[in-house]
């Protein structure tokens, strides 16, 4: 029998983003966007503040969803809808700018960091819907664990009859922290498409092995098995929208011509919608 599919991967490449803050870029480098309906994943993990707080200063964004994600540290954060707060160890913040908001969001000094920020496309007829702010404590987040070595965090969507705390969203997308002890499987139960994010310990997919760092792109389901020190990996899916992207910095439309918009509004102040 022949091997139902060849593995795609995507590695992390370190790049400097917002004010200089150090990060690994998994996938979505502007204008790719081969994950649809996922366009940007960043992982920021350092024990060094001088790698991160210089933080993301003001800045808007348009026609996405940002969804962040801390394992370690606390970030800052405010935005033009008026939301001030920290975001600590285990929290999300589901951020869906639609027409637009301007926030900064800034990683606090602390003992290091370690987190995620996934960018989530909006379809054109939502691209410019009201702008709404989710924060989620890490104790709102349930944690299922069986006996066979699987430890779900489920954020978003649904594992066996749970359902994660991000609710009524835009994009139907589920969204799983995943921890296995070692030599443990897990199904990566794939519907319309997906990835994982390996990014700690190592573990096997279709006989490749993953190294640590690595997106895999899902288009059915298949199984993963931890390796000797376990693993632990986001899988996440999403229906993908199948519409043209114009996407340059922080702003993701389906045109130019939007897009050109966009950036002038925020030039001459019309860029936010609602407050
Ligand atoms: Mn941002």
């Amino acid at each position: 029998m022949k091997k139902i599919q060849s593995l795609t991967e995507y590695h992390a490449r370190t790049v400097r983003e917002g004010a200089g803050v150090k990060l690994s870029r998994i996938f979505g480098f502007n204008g790719d966007a081969p994950l649809d309906p996922f366009l940007l994943l960043d992982h920021f993990h350092s024990d060094d503040p001088a790698d991160y707080t210089a933080g993301f200063p003001w800045h808007p964004h348009r026609g996405i969803e940002t969804v962040t994600y801390l394992l370690k540290g606390s970030v800052r954060h405010g935005d033009s809808l008026g939301n001030k707060g920290v975001i600590g160890a285990g929290d999300i913040q589901w951020m869906t700018a639609g027409s637009g908001i301007i926030h900064e969001e800034m990683p606090e000094a602390g003992d290091g960091i370690n987190g995620f920020q996934l960018w989530v496309n909006l379809p054109a007829k939502q691209k410019m819907m009201d702008p709404r702010y989710r924060g989620i404590t890490a104790e709102e987040i349930p944690v299922v664990t069986d006996d066979n070595g699987v430890t779900v965090r489920v954020i978003a969507g649904t594992y066996g009859k749970i359902a994660g705390p991000v609710k009524e969203l835009v994009m139907p997308v589920s969204y799983l922290d995943v921890t296995l002890a070692a030599d443990t499987s897990y199904p990566l139960d794939v519907t319309d498409g997906g990835f994982c994010y390996l990014f700690d310990g190592d573990a096997q997919i279709l006989d490749e092995t993953i190294p640590t760092l690595t997106a895999v792109q899902l288009s059915q389901t298949c199984t993963i098995t931890a390796g000797k020190s376990g693993a632990r990996f986001l899988f996440i899916c999403g229906k993908p929208i199948g519409e043209p992207v114009a996407w340059y910095g922080p702003i993701v439309m389906n045109t130019q011509e939007e897009l050109r918009i966009a950036f002038e509004e925020y030039q001459n102040g019309t860029f936010i919608k609602k407050k």
